[in-house]
């Protein structure tokens, strides 16, 4: 590098940074990885599972080389109630076909290994203090050790972006618009996670927690297994932990209690203790994406898809199309917003913005109806099993009469109403 100045800054290596870093060093563009941690992943935590489509786009050998822990074979939803659950399991034996479960410190080195390979720059334990600016036009960063100057940053360090605040890009994320997730990972023999969840060395089992003991407000728990861990978490809005003076580990130690759930970490031995942050405000709260001599990629762009678990696969093809503009931005020696926007075009044109507007409405739709889809519901599903299971003396039809009886007598009307409005209110916003 020559008097500091190179081609492109990345802001962070996540998924978004590593695959803007890899696509222009692919390119033999000149670019710089800038992380604050002492290497990539260091700082980083998700559930987690990455999909396999997304991440070949970025990694095409990464089936074969990369440490991926298992590839899942089961999803599970499990509605809970302080006692009983009721699970959905979907299974499947096209196993290298989805997502995998990878844990980030050694996942996201690899991809930087990769990126390294491919010729990127990649400075570790270096915190982008500031953007430089000239006349309206980012023009390079201000680390803690010095500055670097170059003709394009792209931002890409995270839910909490200091520098897209910075541009006022982006405002202070509202207590609605993010949730609060915690995560514990627990050692556990290989054998006993193949016992326990039915699988071989290689395959994986997601379940998602939905009800007790966040049966009030919007949040949904998660248990993901890897090689020889197992990792168990939960992520609630906050505005709900603010509104319900929830302390998120109490929930949290309240889930791994259940009756369902204890006994899948059993003997397991806390390894590792995490919190982050993720952003809920979905398409409306994405904030305007570039401007002069800069681009907003990953979750410092709000691109994730909470309904589905998504994250790293929208910030994987932010990263990529932002680097895509950026190679055509230095082909032709412009580095205006105007050269720039055509990041949100294709941005536009891709699944990221499409899904996240198919998904515009939801969280906002349920919000206020919390206590009935995570509460109310879990417990109505989870009686029906009780007396459809249950063999006693007593009459089928007067116990199911009793039962249907019990949704007009539990609740009000107006509850119901609300509920089935709300439902059909969503399903059309889905598919408009
Ligand atoms: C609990 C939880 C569960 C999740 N589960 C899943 C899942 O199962 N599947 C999925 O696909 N997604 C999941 N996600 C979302 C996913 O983790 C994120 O969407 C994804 O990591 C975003 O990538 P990114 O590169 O934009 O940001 P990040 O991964 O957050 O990376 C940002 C990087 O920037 C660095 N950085 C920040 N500020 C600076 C600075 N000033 N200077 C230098 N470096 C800086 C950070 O250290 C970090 O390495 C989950 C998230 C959470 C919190």
């Amino acid at each position: 590098m020559e008097q500091n100045k190179i081609e492109v800054i990345i802001v962070g290596a996540g998924p978004a940074g590593i695959a803007a870093g890899i696509t222009l060093a692919r390119a033999n563009k000149k670019v710089l990885i800038v992380e604050r941690g002492s290497f990539a992943g260091a700082k980083n935590m998700f559930g987690g599972a990455i999909y396999v489509e997304p991440t070949k786009e970025i990694f095409p050998n990464f089936l074969e080389d990369a440490p991926i822990e298992r590839f899942n074979i089961e999803h599970r939803y499990v509605l809970l109630t302080k006692e009983q659950s009721t699970t959905i399991s979907y299974k499947t034996q096209e196993y290298t076909k989805n997502s995998c479960s990878i844990i980030r410190a050694k996942f996201d080195s690899w991809c930087v290994e990769q990126a390294k390979k491919a010729g990127a720059y990649f400075a570790p334990n270096t915190v982008v203090k500031s953007l430089i600016l000239d006349k309206g036009r980012v023009i390079g960063i201000k680390t803690d050790l010095e500055e670097y100057y170059s003709d394009i940053v792209i931002i890409a360090d995270g839910v909490n972006s200091l520098l897209a605040k910075q541009l006022e890009m982006r405002k202070t994320i509202k207590p609605k618009n993010v949730a609060l997730a915690v995560k514990e990972v627990y050692k556990l023999d290989k054998n006993i996670i193949n016992e326990r969840f039915n699988l071989n060395d290689n395959t994986g089992c997601v379940c998602e927690f939905i009800g007790y003991p966040m049966d009030k407000e919007l949040g949904l728990g998660f248990l993901y297994t890897n090689k020889n861990s197992i990792s168990i978490g939960l992520g609630i809005g906050l505005e709900d932990i603010k509104k319900q003076k929830l302390n998120v580990n109490d929930v949290l130690e309240e889930l791994k209690k259940h009756p369902t759930i204890a006994p899948l970490i059993k003997d397991g031995e806390l390894q590792e203790y995490s919190a982050h942050l993720i952003p809920e405000g979905g398409f409306k709260k994405i904030p305007k994406l570039y401007a002069n001599g800069v681009m907003i990629a990953g979750d410092a762009a709000m691109l994730v898809n909470n309904l589905h678990w998504e994250g790293t696969n929208l910030a994987f093809k932010s990263g990529k199309l932002a680097a895509e503009t950026a190679i055509e931005a230095l082909n032709n020696n412009d580095f205006s917003e105007n050269s720039l926007s055509l990041y949100q075009q294709k941005l536009e044109n891709s699944y990221v913005i499409k899904d996240l507007k198919t998904y515009k409405d939801i969280l906002n739709n349920i919000e206020p109806r919390s206590a009935s889809f995570f509460g109310y519901y879990p417990k109505k599903i989870a009686e029906f099993f009780k007396i459809f299971t249950t063999v006693n003396a007593k009459p089928k039809k007067q116990e199911f009469r009793k039962y249907i009886c019990s949704w007009f007598t539990d609740r009000s009307l107006r509850e119901l109403i609300c509920d089935i409005f709300t439902i059909i209110k969503s399903v059309m916003g889905v598919l408009k």
